[in-house]
């Protein structure tokens, strides 16, 4: 993306979650380099010093960032994040609720502790994120609301349930949310992501549960890495400021994830017999390959 196409958001208040890596992290980049203010939280502080330092060599001084420590399924945390940001840049034109994580676990073997820890980044960090900022972009006059769900948000998989769960639940609360704010006339854009297979360390930096515990999570995120991630967290994040200046409300990134898309409307029930068979044929034959 040119910086010239990242123009409308010269000047503007940007706040992402899980700034630090992946996703979160290319967004950031890119919005310093269109001329945002940003404001920036993650959990991952090993990463903040290299983070702060490309900041500052895209010409951000430091009164234009700030990078700190914020668990977004800490909700007096994220509260308090929220109003540091508008006193301290004086107002918020964006919030990105993108901090999120897996768990590959199948269902029989999933530990409840697992699920709850997923929902409440995943989930409750969204729900947090929404609440704590909303008065500040409706004061803004044009705020926006960007939430990442993903293609598992509009079709499900087997194996990552609780992941996908939490990104229905995303769809959900952020479709509901621009139809609350529509009622209500506020100023503020609601953006609801649906991102296909990214590179980014979103396996490596999950949970592996049940017998799969005992398993090689470097392994699982090789193969993600490799046969499913098809696009770049650059691509995802030029993808996602464009659908900010274009105020669409939903935003299918990459080929995989149209295609998803496609299919949750054109064969809604059908389609988890198909992707049964399709499983069931696929490990057969890495079966006999093996054997
Ligand atoms: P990533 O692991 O590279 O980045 C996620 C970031 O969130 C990490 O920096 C992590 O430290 C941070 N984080 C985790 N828990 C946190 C917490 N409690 N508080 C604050 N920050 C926390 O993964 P990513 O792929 O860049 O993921 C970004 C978002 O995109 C997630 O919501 C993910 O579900 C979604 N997504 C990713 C893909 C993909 O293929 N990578 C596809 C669809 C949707």
């Amino acid at each position: 993306m040119s910086t010239d196409s990242l123009a409308f958001i010269s000047g503007k208040v940007v706040a992402i979650t899980g700034a630090a890596s992946g996703i979160g992290r290319a967004l950031a980049l890119l919005a310093a380099a269109g001329g945002a203010k940003l404001s920036l939280v993650d959990v991952r502080e090993q990463d903040f010093p290299a983070l702060r330092n490309e900041l500052r060599a895209l010409g951000l001084g430091e009164a234009d960032f700030s990078l700190e420590k914020v668990d977004v399924s800490d909700r007096s945390a994220v509260f308090a994040w929220a109003d540091a940001t508008a006193a301290r840049l004086g107002r918020v034109d964006v919030l990105v609720n993108n901090a999120g994580v897996s768990l590959h676990v199948p269902i029989e073997e999933m530990d409840p502790a697992d699920l709850k820890w997923l929902m409440d980044i995943n989930f409750y960090g969204v729900v947090h994120g929404v609440q704590a900022f909303l008065p500040h972009l409706i004061r803004s006059g044009a705020g926006h609301i960007v939430n990442l769900s993903s293609a598992f948000g509009l079709v499900a998989v087997g194996g990552i349930s609780g992941y996908v769960a939490s990104k229905f639940a995303v769809r959900g609360f952020t479709e509901a949310l621009e139809i609350e704010l529509g009622l209500a006339g506020h100023p503020v854009t609601v953006t609801c992501v649906h991102p296909g297979g990214i590179r980014t360390g979103i396996v490596r930096n999950g949970r592996l549960g049940g017998q799969g515990a005992k398993g090689d999570i470097e392994h699982l995120a090789q193969a993600f890495e490799q046969d499913l991630a098809r696009q770049s967290p650059e691509q995802c994040a030029s993808a996602i400021w464009a659908a900010v200046e274009q105020k669409n409300t939903r935003s299918v990134v990459g080929i995989d994830a149209k295609f998803l898309d496609l299919v949750a409307r054109a064969i809604p029930r059908m389609y988890r017999r198909l992707l049964i068979g399709f499983l069931r044929r696929q490990s057969r034959s890495k079966g006999s390959a093996r054997s």
